[in-house]
């Protein structure tokens, strides 16, 4: 099985959203992956009613202010992206980080927020370019990765459910794809730290997702590589023929 994600970003509005569950057609391969949507919060509420009518798909939400309520105009708590339907975060996306320039400490307190209110952090690491060239990918995402852990620990939820993804940040949106063995060497770096900090058995059930510029065309292959555990997918998945495509693929 794997963990096949669609990360909206800011698309789809009311109209859009509802477009998306009425065109999309899921085969019997999506039902053996785990499937999983991050709409814009507006939406949320909307997909959660389209989404009941299909139990296979789980939804999220982008991100979450770490306190559960007050004066943080434009902010969305872990509490009431919970209540709206979403049982997911993306937390540390890479446009958070390096757009709204989020830090390592901020991704551990919404990472504390989210296990407090029952949603399963999706937390993502990855490089950027010039870290590439410098040869600092595993220094870069092992950071990030620890900050996550460590978060997980203070919440008392070490043994909780997480899901990383790797998504190096120059293969964001930019048609530019990780190989499979370039996917594989990085998540092989994360099992590793997983597993030195957790144990086999939770590193072995916490699942590594590849993201960046994943398409229908390239999917299988990154699903067949070691470690990758399922794909976060951001521009394929705004259509509802690619993202069931992807979905049906890797299955079994
Ligand atoms: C993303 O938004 O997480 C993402 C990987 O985007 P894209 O697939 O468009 O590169």
């Amino acid at each position: 099985m794997a963990v096949i994600a669609g990360n909206w970003k800011m698309h789809m509005g009311a109209a859009r959203t509802r477009s998306f569950f009425a065109e999309l057609r899921l085969d019997e391969g999506a039902a053996k992956n785990e499937l999983l949507l991050f709409p814009p919060i507006v939406s949320l509420q909307l997909a959660s009613e389209c989404a009941d009518r299909d139990p296979r798909i789980q939804l999220g939400v982008q991100n979450i202010h770490w306190e559960d309520e007050g004066a943080f105009t434009g902010e969305t708590s872990a509490l009431m992206a919970k209540e709206a339907g979403a049982s997911h975060v993306l937390i540390g996306h890479s446009e958070r980080r390096h757009v709204f320039g989020e830090t390592n400490d901020e991704v551990a307190l919404k990472i504390q927020a989210g296990c407090r209110h029952g949603l399963t952090p999706v937390v993502c690491v990855g490089e950027t370019l010039g870290e590439r060239r410098d040869g600092r990918v595993a220094e870069v995402i092992l950071k990030q990765l620890d900050a996550a852990l460590g978060a997980m620990e203070g919440a008392g939820e070490q043994n909780g459910r997480l899901l990383i993804a790797y998504e190096p940040v120059w293969a964001i949106g930019t048609g530019e794809t990780a190989t499979p063995d370039d996917a594989a060497r990085a998540h092989r770096t994360l099992r590793t730290r997983l597993e030195s900090v957790l144990g086999l058995a939770a590193a072995v059930r916490t699942p590594i997702l590849y993201g960046g510029s994943v398409k229908p065309q390239n999917a299988a292959d990154l699903l067949a590589a070691a470690d990758v555990d399922g794909v976060l997918v951001g521009g394929a998945s705004l259509d509802p023929a690619s993202f069931a495509q992807i979905a049906s693929a890797g299955g079994g």
